[in-house]
């Protein structure tokens, strides 16, 4: 499925806050609580809003849900340390947008080429779901990190929060840009394209097969290829 938008720009719903919050971000009570928590519990963990990787001058931006407690919020990179990251840098090394080895460590060496990866919610939710209010209120900094990166052209989402806070962060009409897995949908000089996200649950049940993922940055790599 192919949406094609009028001429809002990813610039229309950013704010002017900073694309990285702050290691103690106080604006989602629920999440300081469980960060203090896990902080407590956890002492050598990260443990705090995990900031984007990859530059800022990246063509793809991927947006993912939320860090994982034992992944991303272990590790401090994104999609790193838990089954969602496999599968990810896996492909992003298939596909040309990364290089080296990923060993499931932030100090494995692996670069980003032309990408940079985020999340919808920066913190860690309990059961890894974020509450609607928690989503709204960390827009700012993905509407910051959209409106920070002057190439991009294409931005993944992986499943429908992410899908759905994005298309709010790029000014998109929600009726306008249905999620679907493989949609596309143009905004601009931007393409928003939809992916289910690569847990572990979706590809055990065969929701998402690597093939399927795949699919996906095949046609980001050859649609930027065009450009
Ligand atoms: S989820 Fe985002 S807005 Fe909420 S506390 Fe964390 S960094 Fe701040």
């Amino acid at each position: 499925m192919t949406t094609t938008l009028r001429t809002e720009t990813h610039r229309s719903g950013a704010t002017s806050a900073s694309p990285e919050p702050g290691r103690d971000c106080p604006l989602c009570p629920r999440l300081v609580d469980y960060r203090l928590a896990v902080r407590t519990r956890e002492p050598d963990w990260f443990n705090a809003p995990v900031p984007s990787f990859g530059g800022p001058d990246a063509a793809l931006l991927i947006v993912g849900l939320a860090p994982g407690v034992q992944g991303a919020n272990r590790t401090g990179r994104p999609f790193t340390g838990d089954y969602a990251g496999d599968l990810l840098y896996a492909t992003l090394l298939k596909y040309g947008f990364a290089a080296g080895r990923y060993q499931a460590r932030p100090d494995d060496g692996l670069e980003l080429i032309d990408c940079r990866i985020s999340n919808a919610v920066r913190c860690v939710p309990p059961q890894n779901k974020p509450l609607p209010a928690e989503i709204n209120t960390c827009r700012a900094f993905l509407s910051a990190t959209l409106a920070a990166m002057p190439r991009l052209r294409a931005v993944v989402a992986l499943g429908r929060v992410a899908h759905d806070s994005a298309v709010k962060a790029l000014g998109i009409r929600a009726a306008a840009a249905p999620f679907a897995h493989g949609a596309v949908h143009h905004v601009g000089a931007v393409t928003l394209y939809d992916s289910y996200h690569c847990s572990r649950y979706n590809t055990n049940t065969r929701v998402l097969t690597p093939e399927m993922f795949e699919s996906v940055f095949a046609k980001v790599r050859a649609d930027l290829t065009c450009r």
